[in-house]
């Protein structure tokens, strides 16, 4: 008897030792290094840990490479069983029994769980989506002061974060800001962050595998949990309920949530309402289109980054105004002008030019080209030249006015796909030969007076913007 359990004892070590190597260091650091062989009997190993939720992770997750393991040892058994010092029924296999014993000792484990040693799913995180490189602006102040809050240490003051808004306006990057702040002043505070996308793949495995124990127990332990593109679970109704429980279970025990979604919570569509409610509870805050400023100021801030990746080569303000102009909220997209611009101009050995960005950039430009109409064409330049609307479709003649209104006709020719007849009638009924006058008349102007170029160039600018 003595001798089967040194045996036993001794093929304990063998095993521990080969399950390191097979599950590596931290696996088996965090889940087998304690375990406690307490016998082998009738083809089952019963082993001593501190609670039901490490048996019945390492029950779900290691059996098999246990009993796998013993097996190569020579000792064969069908399965392991728990003894875990506190609780009454010391072992369990059967799944029925083992969900039962841990239900019951729910609100036990809440005070006795380790549970802060679980690793998070946590998704990785952008290097470069920190507070420093977030530029803020009208459009994103609110958005990034929340932002900002939710990282600092202290009471939770709103709950949940809800962050919305438009493709591309910088929600991914507010959330792994929060993400690396906390990471730096509170080190151990548990935070994670996951698409929700990543949230339901986590989910169906759990129910694939039988462990939504586990599952549950990992979205309960975390201190801060920060789900981004909640939209994704829009019409997914079990992953939904999951979220709901996650999400309440957090509120209750008074961690803190930030939740992102491309709009407001009311109007994702195919969300339960409770749900949305839930949603709504703390602040919801949204980023919106950004603007020309904001644009700039981003433009400016990437330059920086561009600059040391290719060094020598410059981009004037006037080009970055014009891309600021010319391309659509999205700072993606923004952003990813300006490094193909860099990347064309270390190419090809040029210096950038407003030709180069056009050529470059051709098919960003033509998507964000707004359609403009001949109306505001004559509504931006009589303003431009303090006019009246009506003196751009009188009949008035005096070079003050008649100049314009040929610039405005150039323009209309350039910016708009309207025929010259229908120009002519729209500047107070003139015919057809008086627009092919007025645009031949700027064509000429436009090459020997500068002034007049620059003009029409700032006209132009401000109508396609
Ligand atoms: P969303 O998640 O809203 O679709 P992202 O956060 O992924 O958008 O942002 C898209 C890109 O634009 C990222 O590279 C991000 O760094 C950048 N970006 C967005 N807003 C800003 C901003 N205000 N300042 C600097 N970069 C920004
Ligand atoms: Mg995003």
């Amino acid at each position: 008897m003595r001798e089967q359990r040194t045996r036993i004892n001794d093929s304990w070590i063998r095993v521990r030792l080969k399950l390191k190597s097979k599950l590596g260091e931290n696996i088996y650091k965090n889940w087998i290094e304690s375990l406690e062989l307490v016998k082998i009997e009738k083809k089952s190993a019963v082993f001593n840990v501190s609670n039901s939720f490490i048996a019945n992770w390492i029950d779900r997750n290691y059996r098999e490479i246990i009993i796998e393991t013993f097996k190569n040892e020579e000792i064969f058994i069908d399965e392991i069983l728990f003894d875990y010092n506190s609780v009454n029924s010391p072992s369990f296999s059967n799944k029925e029994n083992s969900y039962k014993i841990k239900d019951n000792k729910l609100s036990h484990l809440k005070h006795n769980l380790d549970n802060k040693n679980i690793e998070l799913p946590s998704s990785p995180l952008d290097k470069r989506f920190t507070f420093d490189r977030f530029v803020v602006g009208k459009p994103n102040e609110l958005a990034h002061a929340a932002a900002k809050r939710v990282s600092e240490t202290g009471p939770v003051t709103f709950n949940p974060l809800f962050l919305y808004g438009g493709v591309g306006l910088g929600k991914t990057h507010l959330m792994h800001a929060i993400a690396w702040q906390i990471k730096k002043t509170n080190p151990l505070s548990r935070m994670l962050y996951l698409s929700a996308e990543q949230f339901m793949y986590r989910f169906v495995q759990a129910l694939r595998f039988k462990d939504m124990y586990g599952f549950k127990e990992i979205f309960r332990s975390v201190d801060i949990l920060m789900v981004d593109d909640v939209q994704f679970i829009a019409g997914k109704e079990s992953t939904q309920d999951e979220f709901f429980h996650t999400f309440n279970a957090l509120v209750e025990q008074g961690k803190q949530l930030v939740i992102s979604g491309d709009r407001a919570p009311g109007e994702i569509d195919g969300l339960e309402d409770r749900i949305k409610s839930r949603l709504a509870w703390g602040l919801v805050v949204d980023l919106h289109p950004t603007d020309y400023e904001l644009r700039l100021g981003i433009l400016q801030s990437k330059v920086e980054i561009q600059s040391k990746l290719h060094p020598g080569i410059n981009i004037n303000n006037g080009i970055l105004e014009f891309l600021a102009h010319r391309i659509s909220s999205n700072v993606r997209v923004l952003e990813g002008s300006l490094t193909r611009l860099f990347a064309y101009a270390s190419l090809v050995g040029r210096p950038i030019d407003i030709d180069m960005a056009q050529e470059c950039l051709a098919d960003i430009l033509r998507i964000s080209e707004r359609k403009v109409t001949i109306e505001e064409i004559i509504r931006k330049v009589a303003d431009h030249y303090n006019l009246r609307m009506s003196d751009m479709i009188s009949a008035r003649r005096p070079r003050t006015i008649s100049r314009p209104r040929q610039l405005a006709m150039f323009l209309a020719k350039n910016l708009t796909s309207k025929s010259l007849p229908e120009i002519g009638r729209r500047f107070g009924g003139r015919d057809h030969t008086t627009v092919i006058h007025a645009v031949k008349k700027i064509e000429e102007l436009k090459n020997k007076d500068l002034q007049i170029a620059e003009e029409v160039e700032i006209l132009r600018r401000m109508l396609e913007a």
